[in-house]
């Protein structure tokens, strides 16, 4: 079996006003994985209707936001962007629905976490993990999700649909490594105690954002080391297969810029964590992507 990844291009929307690379990075990372033959099938998500996106945002901000009435999270009323939001839950949702005990899915999306109940901000408009988790709940699929996010950033978006739906909260766990800045060897402890925690709690299902804007040299996080990454990853999965329980990653951020690609050291490290994934569940680890790794940018570590 290959790891399923939900991915279409009717997802990506074309965003130039936006600094995140996010909007191209699906597409960039799915030839990747075809060029270099990594061990996936791909599945085109389906986009979800009005009423799933409802069960984890304010209704009036869903149908101002798919209508252009209200701001998304890019802060633009972009028509394209809103054509690819049902997309873009769609998958999360649907790489939650593809993954098995025996074999992770990974969902070619970015950013989720800072989208809140009734407003959208930093490039994230609906909040795919929470929309995912109330689908999960809703249609028996799952009875007790843990989200588990490795963005550099603070899920506070996620934080604040947990207490306008208190109703789920019992049911699904958030740890966020982002706002803890903790570095090296304290970032892969802290992630340790999350793994604990989460292991208490039973879920029936992990959701872990993946995010490459933890890289020391990502101009918008910055504190461990591409091996310090591996490692993280290494955790998670090999946490997740050892005790039998399904998991569905995702990209989430990662900033920096360079080589022929546009974002070639975030490809880089985004095709790890799927090296990492052949490794823990048995398949062929396909060669690190060769990058030439560009001076990093100026830090400007103090972004939200
Ligand atoms: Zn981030």
């Amino acid at each position: 079996m290959n790891i399923p990844v939900l991915y279409s291009p009717s997802q990506t929307a074309k965003n130039p006003s936006s600094f995140s690379p996010s909007a191209a990075k699906p597409a960039i990372v799915a030839a990747a994985l075809l060029e270099h033959g990594y061990p996936v099938s791909f599945h085109e998500p389906r986009p979800l209707h009005l009423s799933e996106l409802c069960r984890a945002h304010d209704p009036a901000y869903v149908r101002g936001v798919l209508t252009c009435q209200k701001p998304n999270g890019f802060g633009n009323r972009d028509q394209a962007v809103a054509a690819s939001l049902p997309y873009t839950s769609g998958s999360m949702l649907g790489a939650a629905l593809a993954a098995r005990p025996t074999m992770p899915a990974c969902s070619l999306t970015s950013g989720f976490h800072h989208a809140c109940w009734d407003s959208g901000g930093g490039f994230c408009t609906f909040n795919g993990l929470m929309v995912t988790a109330a689908a999960l709940l809703a249609i028996g699929k799952a009875e007790r999700v843990a989200i588990l996010d490795c963005d550099a950033h603070y899920g506070n978006g996620t934080d604040d649909i947990l207490r306008h739906r208190a109703d789920l909260a019992p049911s699904i766990l958030h740890r966020t490594m982002g706002g803890s800045r903790t570095q090296g060897p304290a970032y892969l402890r802290k992630l340790r105690e999350f793994l604990a925690e989460i292991e208490g709690f039973e879920p029936t299902i992990i959701l872990y954002q993946a995010g490459a804007d933890p890289h020391e040299d990502d101009p918008l996080g910055g504190y461990i080391s591409t091996e310090e990454m591996r490692e993280r990853d290494r955790m998670v999965f090999e946490f997740a297969r050892d005790g039998g329980i399904p998991l569905a990653w995702n990209l989430a951020g990662g900033y920096q810029r360079g080589g022929a690609t546009g974002i070639d050291p975030v490809l880089a490290l985004h095709l790890n964590t799927f090296r990492e994934a052949c490794s823990a569940y048995g398949l062929p680890v396909p060669a690190a992507m060769d990058v030439t790794w560009d001076a990093p940018h100026d830090p400007v570590k103090d972004w939200r």
